[in-house]
């Protein structure tokens, strides 16, 4: 199998936020890529700029970090014939792999705003070098520059930063240096895509933790309302485990509960709803094994959660008979 590091630049609406085509908030101007066999040697690559159609300015910070003008673009490539002539480079048998987990997103986004997205069948596994980066030489959690990368693992730095094929050729030159076991273990899944449904639903076991994306709900109440969802199964032994807190919310988005395995121990289960672009939610949850230090801090915020609704409930109680 191959590896297709790439990078893109894009460009915004150069009059603010408030005149933007929500539809393409970011249009990709610059698509950079390089192609690792199997052994991670560099053995192609691959270069287009791409003529915008949506933002005929360029956005000053665009103009200032990728030090390209607009009369350079205006003899690019389509975006739709340039994805495919993409996509036909990268062959059969490839992963992607990129810096971070954006590029992917705004690629899928740039695709489907020209009706092209059905070349790219989601949700996609690829490697996220920014967090392998991390995982390999930091804590797992900090997501540090391209630049501070190749500084840190002291690679020679013959081009300028922040234009598409130099940072695609960065970003190879650091995923060379990560460990072969890191970067099969820790796959990221790009779900702009997500599964729609049971069928496509996804299960992935990560050493320590297992990840679950389910398919699409019309409200995080109903999506809660899931025995999928709401289970608490140890990834371990495949049993299904007592919980010791049920799952209860934090914020908007978020929901957390605490099970306990016989035989494995402490897991912190996790829900993040996340809302599909047409106003649907879908859950990603992850159950992970944890201490008992870290068990404990969730009964606190679960402690704290419950004082603080206490005291809200209080104050409007106050408010509404008019003290
Ligand atoms: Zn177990």
């Amino acid at each position: 199998m191959d590896y297709i590091v790439f990078d893109l630049e894009w460009n915004q609406c150069p009059y603010g936020k408030g005149q933007e085509n929500e539809r393409i908030p970011f249009e990709i101007i610059e698509i950079g890529a390089v192609k690792l066999n199997n052994e991670k040697q560099i053995i192609d690559q691959y270069h287009v700029l791409i003529q915008p159609r949506v933002y005929k300015k360029l956005h000053f910070r665009t103009k200032e970090i990728i030090q390209l003008e607009m009369k350079d673009l205006e003899n690019g490539v389509a975006f739709y014939k340039a994805i495919r002539e993409f996509l036909k480079w990268c062959g059969e048998e490839y992963r992607f792999c990129t810096w971070g987990n954006s590029d992917l997103l705004e690629l899928q986004r740039n695709m489907k705003y020209y009706g092209v997205l059905q070349l790219l069948k989601g949700p996609l596994a690829f490697l996220d070098v920014q967090k392998l980066f991390s995982l390999d030489y930091e804590d797992g959690e900090s997501r540090k520059s391209l630049e501070y990368a190749v500084d840190f693992l002291q690679l020679e730095k013959k081009k300028d930063f922040h234009r598409a094929l130099a940072d695609a050729w960065y970003t190879a030159q650091v995923f060379r240096k990560i460990d072969k076991d890191i970067a099969e273990q820790f796959y990221s899944i790009d779900c702009y895509q997500n599964p729609k449904k049971k069928e496509e639903e996804l299960h992935v076991i990560y050493p320590g933790y297992e990840k679950y994306i389910s398919r699409e709900f019309s409200s995080k109440e109903d999506a809660m309302l899931d025995k999928e969802i709401t289970g608490s199964r140890c990834f371990l032994c495949g049993k299904n485990v007592r919980k010791k807190i049920r799952w209860f919310a934090s914020g908007q988005k978020n929901y957390y509960c605490l099970a306990y395995c016989p035989r494995h121990g402490w897991l912190k289960g996790k829900i993040r709803m996340k809302k599909t672009e047409k106003g649907n939610v879908f859950a990603v949850k992850t159950m992970k094994l944890t201490d008992e230090a870290e068990a404990l801090q969730i009964k606190e915020k679960k402690e704290e959660i419950k004082r603080k609704r206490k005291e809200k409930r209080k104050q409007e109680k106050k408010s509404q008979s008019g003290i």
